[in-house]
This record gives C-alpha cells, sequence and structure tokens, in this order.
C-alpha cells in the first residue's frame, strides 16, 4: 500500500501522520533533537537552504544556471561549520577574522551565484550578518580591498 503513487497525498495516510506525529514519545524525540547541535543547525538552516535551490526559479535563464549548479545541502552545510569550527578554534568569521555569536552567522557565497558562484564546498563560507551584508556582490578579495578595518597580514592568513 504505502508504495502505491499518490498514497503520500491520501487523506488517509495523512491523518496516520497526524496521529504519529501526536505521540507522546515522538514529540519527545522531536523536542531532545530540536536541543542538539545538529537539530539546532538544520531547524536553522532549513530556510537558507529552500531559498538557495529555489531563488533561480524565476526565470527561464536562471532555471538553467540552476539546473547547472549542485544543490546546496544541509550536509555541506554542516560540514562547513564543523571545519570553520576545526580551523579557528571556535565560529569565526572568515572575511574578518572575528568569532561568531550563536544567530549571528551567515552562511557567504565568496564567489556570488550571481556571478556565477556554485554551491560547492570551496565556494562557502561563514561569516557574521553584518559581514555578509557589506560584501554584497563582491569577492572576498574585492571586498577586502575596502574594508579598512582587516590589517594586511590577517589578510594574508585568511582563506
Ligand atoms: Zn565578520
Amino acid at each position: 500500500m504505502p508504495n502505491k503513487p499518490g498514497y503520500q497525498q491520501t487523506i488517509k495516510y495523512k491523518e496516520y501522520r497526524r496521529r504519529y506525529r501526536q505521540r507522546p514519545e515522538v514529540k519527545a524525540r522531536k523536542r531532545e533533537y530540536a536541543q542538539s547541535y545538529e537539530g539546532k543547525l538544520r531547524i536553522r538552516n532549513y530556510g537558507r537552504v529552500y531559498r538557495s535551490n529555489h531563488r533561480f526559479y524565476l526565470n527561464e535563464k536562471s532555471k538553467e544556471q540552476y539546473k547547472k549548479r549542485k544543490t546546496l545541502t544541509i550536509h555541506i552545510i554542516q560540514e562547513i561549520y564543523e571545519e570553520n569550527i576545526k580551523q579557528y578554534g571556535t565560529l569565526t568569521c572568515y572575511l574578518c577574522l572575528k568569532p561568531i555569536c550563536f544567530g549571528d552567522d551567515h552562511l557567504d557565497h565568496k564567489i556570488p551565484l550571481s556571478r556565477g558562484g556554485n554551491n560547492e564546498k570551496y565556494n562557502l563560507g561563514v561569516t557574521h550578518k553584518h559581514c555578509n551584508l557589506c560584501k554584497r556582490t563582491r569577492t572576498p578579495d574585492e571586498y577586502w580591498l575596502s574594508a579598512p578595518i582587516l590589517k594586511q597580514s590577517e589578510r594574508a592568513s585568511a582563506p
């Protein structure tokens, strides 16, 4: 029965799912997951993944670009965060090299999507909300050229 096409759209199935979600052990599991590091990261990034994967469904040309590009997944985001922490010791903005508080983080495309960048791991970095918004559609090098706060020595060690 579950393999029948369209089964997941039936009222019967939806009713089953609704009851399932209301079971106390399922609710408890969900709460526990929401408290965990992985859960927090996942919940926080749902919108981000969705927007990144849908923003180019706007016109025909964008559709083509979108098809060619790898989709952004929660696993890639998780790897980027983990590698950032491994590299700097704590979650750190790769643009200004200062630590980031939870909730103030943004995911930056080093080469912006609008300029042909993609969702590969090497093109993504964790930044402050503020730093990412200041960078806009520039590349990191273009950004650093106009960012006086960052010293030359710090720039050299930035990835
Ligand atoms: Zn920053």
